[in-house]
């Protein structure tokens, strides 16, 4: 079968290798149908992933069926499925207490070094252990489009923005026009919210002005404060670039007990952050990663009730043997989000 996995710094290959076998009586193997690029996946090639082992397959954002299913596996093989982009172990506290990106025993798809290896979903094949909780049976209404989102990002989307206690006629401003940040403005948009995405890329608000989010560049921020609120600052400001820069602007734009919720992936334990002013304006600071294993259900019902369609974000789709064009037009965000289709 074939694989995409991350061959040395920036070397994305397609490469042919034995078919995953079952290994105990919870995994599955799953005959993937379509695996979206996400951000993250860049993460190592770039060097950020300190321990990555070579060769990891990538993607934890698929969907496809059962090949084959262990003995305490409860879904027959052919089932449609989702797979959630982090395996969590059902019995630590965190996972008793539906927290299960907090698990104490957590892996992520098409990660090594940071978390143990788990070959990841850019593959035809992949095994999925304590497959009774990380797949989750499609309703046939959700097509592959739709359901790749509810692997990853859009259960990120929905944390963040309910994190961020959006409400009804609030003024929301999300830097980073990226597939988690456009989601997240149109889900606050979806809530009622004046939303306003920033991003210096052109081509990124465009793609937002496309989905009808209105999108300014970082010089134009502080006139739309003011035209928006006249100056005080906004209710809610949503990080989802990772960019330190942009966490602290965000920390600078909202009003006095405004809130900030970060979607953005921070590594840097040096950064200062201005508390001064956080006390001073008494600010409430969150961050989100997502728990599509706890939430997929009710997330997969705003997709089908028509509250969210993640859809339109799809730009490019490429066969798996394409997958390194993929990741080139993905990393010089000539894409929005792009699937690959073994
Ligand atoms: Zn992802
Ligand atoms: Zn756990």
């Amino acid at each position: 079968m074939r694989v995409v996995r991350a061959a040395g710094p920036d070397i994305v290959e397609v490469a042919e290798v034995t078919s995953p076998a079952l290994k105990s009586p919870t995994d599955a193997v799953v005959s993937v149908t379509a695996s979206a690029i996400c951000g993250a996946d860049l993460l190592p090639l770039s060097g950020h992933v300190p321990g990555f082992e070579w060769g990891t397959v990538l993607g934890h954002e698929f969907v496809g069926t059962v090949a084959e299913a262990g003995a305490d596996v409860p879904f027959a093989v052919g089932s449609r499925v989702v797979c959630s982009s982090t395996v969590s172990c059902g019995t630590c506290w965190y996972c008793r207490h539906a927290m299960s990106s907090q698990c104490e025993q957590m892996a992520l798809f098409g990660f090594s070094g940071v978390y143990p290896r788990l070959d990841g979903g850019q593959a035809d094949l992949v095994r999925v252990p304590h497959a009774d909780r990380v797949l989750w049976p499609l309703p046939e209404a959700l097509d592959d489009d739709a359901a790749v989102f509810i692997a990853d990002i859009l259960p990120t989307a929905v944390r963040t923005v309910e994190r961020a206690e959006v409400a009804e006629g609030d003024s929301v401003v999300v830097l980073g026009a990226g597939p988690v940040g456009l989601l997240e403005g149109l889900l606050a948009d979806a809530s009622g919210a004046h939303v306003v995405m920033v991003d210096p890329e052109r081509r990124r608000r465009v793609e937002g002005e496309r989905l009808g989010l209105r999108a300014v560049g970082t010089d134009e921020v502080l006139g739309v404060i003011e035209e928006m609120t006249t100056g005080r600052g906004v209710d809610v400001a949503i990080e989802a670039s990772g960019h330190p820069d942009a966490l602290a602007s965000a920390l600078a734009i909202v009003r006095g007990r405004g809130m900030v919720s970060v979607s953005g992936a921070h590594f840097d334990p040096d950064r200062p952050v201005d508390v001064g002013r956080m006390f001073a304006k008494e600010l409430s600071l969150r961050f989100a990663m997502g728990s599509p294993t706890d939430d997929r259900a009710r997330v997969a019902e705003m997709v089908l009730s028509g509250r969210i369609d993640p859809r339109p974000l799809i730009t490019h789709r490429f066969p798996l043997d394409a997958a390194a064009e993929a990741y080139r037009i993905f990393r010089a965000h000539e894409a929005t989000k792009v699937v690959l289709q073994p």
